[in-house]
Parts: C-alpha cells; sequence; structure tokens
C-alpha cells in the first residue's frame, strides 16, 4: 500500500520539487492533497496528472473540474494536512500562513515534512509540543538540517557537540556594504547557487535564512545557540558538519539539489534507490572554500542570533519583520538596506514575552507586522 502525501504549496518551488521526486517513486507514494495560494492554472495542471482526493485553492474559489474534493480560503490548508488518507504532509509553504496546517497535521500525528521554516521560528515550543502531544514527527527539508539529520541518525542528544550550517553567502558576499544597501531587486534575486522561491532568496541574500536556520536547528536538534555556528561555503556542496563530544566531525556532501533532502525525509530513516539527482563527483566539484560570516555584510543575520538568544517572542518577531521587510523591498517600496533597519527597530521595540500560548505568539507576530511597516516607510 503507498504512502498518502499532501503537499501543501505545491505550485512553489518545494512543491514542483517534490512532485518531480514523487514522480519518480508512484510505487512507495501516492498525492493525496495538493494546496496552492494563487496560482489556480498551474494547481490545475497538477490535478490533471495526479488525481488528489482533494485539491485546495486559498484565494480563488472552488471552480474547476475533475474528481475530488475541493476546498478555498485559509481553511483549506488544515484540511489538506489533517486529511485521513495523508500520512506525511510536505509544507512547502512560504512565511508564517503554514503555521495553522502544521499545527494540526503534528496534532493529527502525521509527519510533517518541514520546508516552511518560518512557522517553526515563529513558534518553535508550540510546534515542538504539538508534534509530542499528537504524537507527530517533524523531518526537516531544508538542506542544512537534512544533512544534520543524516549524519546524527542512530546517535543520542547526548553525543552531539555542536553543529555547524554552511551559508552560500548570496549574491553579495564580496560587495561592500554601502553597495549592498543600494542593490536592486534584480540584483538580490541572483542567488549564485540555488534556484528557490523569491522570498528565501532576498533571505539569503541578507543571511537572514541562516539566521532562521540556526533557531529551526535549536528545536529540531535541541542544542543551545552556542552550539549551532554557521560558516560560509559559497560552493554549497558541504551542507552542514555535525561534531560529536569526541571531537569527531561528520559532514553530509552532495551537489545543490532539493530533491534528495525532500526525498530524504518522505523516506527517513530508510534510503530507497533514486537515479534522478546528479551523483557526486568530488573533482567536478573542485575547490571547497569555507570564511567566517562577515557581520558588516550581514547585519540582519546578527539581529537574527540576538533574537534567538533573547527567545520567547523575540523571534517571532524577528520573522514578522523580516517578512514585511522583504515583502516591501521586492514591491519597490524600500531599499536592500532597509530590511535590516527594519527588523532592527522592531527588536529595540518592546521585550520578548512567553511564546507558550498560540495567543501570545500570533499577538506578538500581528504587533510586530504593524511596527515594520511603520519603521521600514518612515
Ligand atoms: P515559493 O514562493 O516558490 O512557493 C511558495 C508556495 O506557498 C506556493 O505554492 C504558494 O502558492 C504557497 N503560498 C504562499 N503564500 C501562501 C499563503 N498565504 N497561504 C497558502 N499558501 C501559500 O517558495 P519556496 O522557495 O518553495 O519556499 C517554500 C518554503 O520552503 C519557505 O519557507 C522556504 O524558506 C523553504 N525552503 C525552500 C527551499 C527552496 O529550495 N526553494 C529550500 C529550503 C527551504
Ligand atoms: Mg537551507
Amino acid at each position: 500500500m503507498s504512502i498518502g502525501v499532501a503537499i501543501l504549496g505545491s505550485t512553489g518551488s518545494i512543491g514542483c520539487s517534490t512532485l518531480q521526486v514523487l514522480a519518480r517513486q508512484r510505487e512507495r507514494f501516492r498525492v493525496v492533497a495538493l494546496t496552492a495560494h494563487s496560482n489556480a492554472e498551474l494547481l490545475e495542471r497538477q490535478a490533471a496528472e495526479w488525481k488528489p482526493a482533494y485539491l485546495g485553492l486559498v484565494n480563488g474559489g472552488k471552480r474547476g473540474s475533475g474528481p475530488g474534493a475541493r476546498g478555498s480560503g485559509a481553511s483549506c490548508l488544515v484540511e489538506a494536512a489533517t486529511h485521513p488518507d495523508v500520512r506525511i504532509v510536505v509544507n512547502g509553504i512560504v512565511g508564517a500562513a503554514g503555521l495553522e496546517a502544521t499545527l494540526a497535521a503534528l496534532s493529527a500525528g502525521k509527519r510533517v515534512a518541514l520546508a516552511n521554516k518560518e512557522t517553526l521560528v515563529m513558534a518553535g515550543e508550540l510546534v515542538t509540543r504539538a508534534a509530542r502531544a499528537g504524537g507527530g514527527e517533524i523531518v526537516p527539508v531544508d538542506s542544512e538540517h537534512s544533512a544534520v539529520l543524516q549524519c546524527t541518525a542512530g546517535r543520542g542528544r547526548a553525543e552531539l557537540a555542536r553543529l555547524i550550517l554552511t551559508a552560500s553567502g548570496g549574491p553579495f558576499r564580496t560587495w561592500p556594504p554601502e553597495r549592498i544597501a543600494a542593490a536592486t531587486v534584480a540584483e538580490a534575486l541572483q542567488h549564485p547557487t540555488w534556484k528557490m522561491g523569491k522570498k528565501i532568496t532576498i533571505d539569503s541574500a541578507t543571511l537572514v535564512n541562516k539566521a532562521l536556520e540556526v533557531i529551526e536547528a535549536h528545536f529540531l536538534f535541541g542544542l543551545g545557540y552556542d552550539a549551532v555556528d554557521v560558516v560560509v561555503h559559497p560552493q554549497s556542496v558541504v551542507h552542514a558538519f555535525v561534531e560529536f563530544v569526541d571531537g569527531s566531525v561528520l559532514a553530509q556532501v552532495g551537489f545543490p539539489t532539493m530533491e534528495l533532502p525532500i526525498l530524504y525525509a518522505l523516506t527517513y530513516p530508510a534510503r530507497v534507490p533514486d537515479a534522478g539527482t546528479r551523483r557526486f563527483d568530488p573533482v567536478a566539484a573542485g575547490s571547497l572554500t569555507f570564511e567566517a560570516v562577515a557581520p558588516e555584510t550581514y547585519p540582519a543575520y546578527s539581529l537574527g542570533r540576538a533574537a534567538a538568544t533573547s527567545g520567547g517572542t523575540a523571534p517571532t518577531a524577528f520573522n514578522a519583520a523580516n517578512e514585511v521587510a522583504v515583502r516591501l523591498f521586492l514591491e519597490g517600496a524600500i531599499p536592500f538596506g532597509r530590511i535590516a533597519a527594519t527588523i532592527a527597530r522592531v527588536l529595540e521595540t518592546g521585550l520578548p514575552g512567553a511564546a507558550d500560548t498560540l495567543e501570545a505568539v500570533l499577538a506578538a507576530d500581528a504587533g510586530a507586522r504593524r511596527l515594520a511597516r511603520e519603521a521600514a516607510c518612515s
């Protein structure tokens, strides 16, 4: 019997890569539910090919033909995530909009293959608690966290000493800070090694993405922030290093592709044959280089680390401020340098509170968004 999969955000970069993987694994998995925000045309094409039992379009109503149930509005995400035939929910939604579906899936005892890191950052305590209480499990899709999971498979938390996540450094790694502050949208969208959605591509240029990943690693693997380091590695071949208590270090390597971490999140802890991705070749990979994160190049990264150690709702506010600032930057309303400045203003205003109830998290998220809109445009 094949395993039922729901894909939230099926029209996005992670969603489309997931369908690529599933197309090679049809005997193991079947698509039970697909959801998208507004790209009805692509969603209908995916539905025609995969014939899911449930199709959800957040922004667009229940139009369309074909068998299967249809949903619309934000509630379709929870309906898809908790469908009785679904065992694994791939959450490829971008931003805070993915939170409710992740919580619902975990509470219903499902595996969440989580790409949607923003929700683990905004509500890490709630998400990990929902998994414990509901019997669900969170398996990371993010390549660095998949690398850590692969290196630590079978080892206990007490054997882990430190994680080192790698970052490509984005398109502005070698630029002077004044030039970065004035970078255009087109320049910021030129990622050197990964082809991804726009929001995470901007997050990679600011290195906010890596700050989000440090927080993600903290909640996934239970390490303190002083045990989660980051190194810039422009070739994106080593995805993470794991140092154990005896000093030994393991790394997971491969040419950049999300299809491998997606497949592993689906089959974990097993591995299955798959011929779809480019096999690794050390000679073709060439020289691998590593450098420390330069704080003057990536001011928003330091803000994210500071929010992480503050804890409580500080990561919630950091994530919300960043989501607002990135959207304004992509709309051409603020310069690139204003992203970090906006986050800084939001984090300076008000003390973080406890992040142990959904009400507190949603209030902190909404408050930070309001402040960010004011700070960005004033
Ligand atoms: P994307 O913009 O390409 O796709 C986002 C998807 O989410 C789309 O299908 C869209 O319909 C859906 N969506 C957007 N807003 C929504 C809303 N309000 N309600 C419901 N659905 C909504 O983004 P992406 O690059 O695929 O990234 C998705 C997530 O995965 C992000 O959290 C990102 O950080 C993470 N991630 C992506 C990659 C990558 O290679 N693309 C790698 C690691 C992690
Ligand atoms: Mg990543």
